[in-house]
């Protein structure tokens, strides 16, 4: 049994009867047969379906996110914003996936040399909690668009949203088969994984699980992409806007009560304005308003399940161990964490070598331009960097150096269906969004005719 429960009010919103062996091999069989059919459909006629299904998100968006509210606790204005999100990028690749995929010719010696891009097949995602909504849709509406199908094995908190994805493609008009959410818990991955009918894999989650996949996909040589865990740095130098610095850096830390990949979760400052910015950082944290998910005033939601809430517990206390100071928060009641800023963070705390997913930030400073380089690249994740500077000079010097897969200037963090979103070192490798994204689960086909 897979059980979905409110983590706000501790409620049981539904038992799912997990997926038996032959329920699996029935849903691959009608991904497989579907996508005989699917991929010689055209674009203009997957497009026409992929505009319906951002109809349903736009028209039934109040339903869509009380569901994600519910079963993840995320709060309702941020539910809706992720449904609308849902729904701008079906937009994005129903208009663009045609030409983003169009043959291109290459000058060879032949008489006639180009690439196609052809579907694989049956992709199987594996989707987290945190935006249960938005990391289905990413994947899903441009495998779709390429002409793929798509398995989904959700996490197991958020069964319900999975079942509600499904219902949005089949109200949108997709053929049965198109998108089916399989009904299982991760021991049952492997099982998907290794059927010869599924092609390739997509996992967005913590780095155990995605190392467990990508072996396994290794070991079957299928094409994986991973979308792993984050530890972004939020950079403010002394000449930085402090006042658009500070807006910024709470957003990119507490939005989604600090569960998302790319939050920035290390603030460095310079230590000539790390007094002030401090201080004005603590007071607008100790702002936000904490309540029950479902009323719109509430920016600070509890954690979707309690477990999460105590991980982020253990590394606050564990830094405090190590010299931390708490300036605000600390506490947690159930999987409620209070929003929380520690100051005195060094490199070896939990706060700064760990990925922290919830309301917590650290916060180290820096003297040297050259030191806060160091500071941004001492970790093992790779997803982004913010840079709050009015120096473009540095900004051009700084890149360059930067190891992570983003550099946002002055802005946090973010992901956009037109920009390129994937990570280096333990925060994964391949790329989703923008025509990047299109091109993971396709057949790069050479053709050379002499
Ligand atoms: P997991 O990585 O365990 O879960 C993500 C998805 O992977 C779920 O669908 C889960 O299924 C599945 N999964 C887990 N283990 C395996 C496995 N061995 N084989 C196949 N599939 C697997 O994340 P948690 O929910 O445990 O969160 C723990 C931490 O992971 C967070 O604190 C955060 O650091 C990181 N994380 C990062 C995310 C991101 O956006 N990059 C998103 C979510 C978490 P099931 O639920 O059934 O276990």
């Amino acid at each position: 049994m897979i059980i979905s429960q409110n983590p706000y009010t501790g409620e049981t919103l539904k038992e799912h009867r997990e997926f038996s062996s032959e329920d699996i091999s029935n849903a691959l069989e009608k991904a497989d047969s579907q996508f005989k059919e699917w991929k010689g459909t055209s674009f203009s006629h997957r497009s026409k379906l992929m505009l319906k299904a951002a109809e349903e998100l736009k028209k039934n968006k109040q339903e869509y996110a009380e569901t994600i509210t519910r079963e993840m606790g995320k709060p309702i204005t941020q539910s809706i914003a992720e449904v609308e999100k849902c729904a701008w990028v079906c937009e994005y690749y129903a208009e663009r996936a045609e030409k983003q995929l169009a043959a291109e010719k290459i000058d060879t010696d032949a008489k006639e040399s180009y690439v196609n891009y052809s579907p694989l097949g049956v992709v199987l995602a594996i989707m987290p909690w945190n935006y249960p909504f938005w990391q289905v849709f990413r994947f899903a509406a441009p495998a779709l668009m390429a002409g793929n199908v798509g398995v989904l094995k959700h996490a197991s908190n958020t069964m319900m949203c999975g079942e509600k994805i499904e219902q949005v493609f089949l109200r949108a008009g997709f053929p049965e088969g198109c998108f089916q959410n399989l009904l299982i818990g991760s021991k049952k991955v492997e099982e998907v994984l290794v059927d010869e009918r599924v092609k390739a894999v997509t996992l967005t989650g913590s780095g155990g699980a995605g190392g467990a996949v990508a072996s396994t996909a290794g070991k079957h040589i299928k094409k994986s992409v991973l979308e792993l865990g984050g530890s972004n740095a939020l950079v403010v130098f002394e000449d930085a806007d402090l006042k658009e610095a500070l807006e910024t850096a709470v957003q990119a830390r507490f939005q989604n009560t600090g569960q998302s990949c790319i939050a920035g979760k290390r603030l460095l400052l310079h230590k000539n304005i790390a007094g002030e910015f401090t201080s004005r950082f603590v007071e607008k944290v100790k702002a936000l308003k904490a309540g029950d998910p479902m009323e719109e005033e509430t920016y600070i939601g509890v954690q979707a399940r309690e477990d999460l809430a105590k991980d982020v517990e253990k590394q606050v206390n564990e830094s405090v161990k190590m010299g931390a100071k708490i300036l605000t928060g600390g506490v947690r009641k159930k999987a409620f964490f209070a929003p929380t800023v520690l100051d005195k963070v060094t490199t070896e705390m939990p706060m700064f070598n760990e990925e922290t997913f919830g309301p917590a930030i650290g916060i180290t400073t820096f003297e040297t331009e050259e030191e806060a380089l160091k500071l941004i690249n001492k970790t093992q994740f790779g997803l982004g960097v913010s840079l709050f500077t009015q120096d473009h000079e540095r900004v051009k010097r700084l890149i360059p150096q930067i190891e992570d897969g983003a550099v946002f200037v002055n802005e946090l963090v973010k992901s956009d269906p037109r920009l390129p979103f994937g990570g280096t070192k333990k925060s994964g490798y391949g790329r989703e969004l923008s025509q990047f994204g299109i091109r993971e689960f396709v057949n790069i086909q050479t053709v050379y005719i002499k």
